[in-house]
């Protein structure tokens, strides 16, 4: 079994709790507008491993000393195109003592990508926007297989952390994030916090060397201010969760 990787980034911070080796896996289902690797997307991209699961534990172990007080986290992409590989590394973790994380957007609701969670500590899970007549033009799949996960690690307990990308013109509305965290809430018993993350344009150069248009044209990056107000409003609506 060989698992397709984009990227590594040894001494990850921000991909769930403590430092964390994190890997991210080529191949994604979904065109978000704001998606800032459209390198990831293709399944069949040239890449810069291609490890056996095994291989990749031999790699992560040369970090163990610097990452015992966080994990492995696999992201993408999406790594659940690639589920089996996933769930045979997550269980090798395992069997090391070896705290996991997986970093989905959600579009992949097989009952092999939910076999997965048999061997994950930790999900973060994006949610994109609340909005159904929002959510395909803006990334390019319908809400259905993110709102079977949410059912999924409720039902399964797992514990989550929801990632959500505040976009100017698109998310960052009142509106839709007063859906947000109406969607939200029945599912609080299992998520530890919010994480609320500012639109960037940094990705853009990626598209122009790709050949494709970049679909936000000139919207600019959110600003602080706005990111601010995003986090104090949803904490206003959701309180005693952490949101950041
Ligand atoms: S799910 Fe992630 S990698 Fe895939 S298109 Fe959206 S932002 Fe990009």
């Amino acid at each position: 079994m060989i698992g397709r990787i984009h990227s590594l980034e040894t001494m990850g911070a921000v991909d769930g709790p403590g430092l964390r080796f994190v890997a991210f896996m080529q191949g994604c289902p979904m065109r978000c507008e704001f998606c800032h690797n459209p390198d990831t997307w293709d399944p069949a991209a040239e890449v810069q491993f291609e490890w056996t699961p095994e291989e990749l534990l031999d790699e992560v172990r040369k970090y163990k000393s610097f990452i015992k007080k966080g994990g492995v986290t696999l992201g993408g992409g999406e790594p659940l195109v690639q589920a089996p590989f996933v769930r045979k590394f997550f269980r090798l973790c395992h069997e090391k003592g070896i705290h996991t994380a997986l970093d989905t957007s959600g579009a992949v609701a097989t009952d092999e990508a939910f076999s997965v969670l048999d061997f994950t500590d930790l999900v973060l899970l994006d949610v994109k926007t609340a909005d159904d007549s929002l959510h395909k033009s803006y990334t390019g799949l319908t809400r259905k297989n993110n709102q079977l996960w949410l059912d999924t690690i409720l039902a399964r307990g797992t514990r989550t952390w929801i990632r959500h990308v505040v976009v100017p013109e698109r998310t960052y509305s009142e509106e839709r994030l007063s859906g947000l965290a109406k969607l939200l809430l029945p599912y609080l018993p299992v998520i530890d916090r919010i994480e609320m993350l500012p639109y960037h344009t940094m990705g853009k150069m990626k598209y122009a060397s790709l050949g494709i248009a970049y679909p936000l044209g000139d919207l600019p990056d959110l600003r602080q201010d706005e990111i601010d107000h995003a986090r104090e409003f949803m904490r206003s609506l959701l309180p005693g969760v952490t949101v950041q």
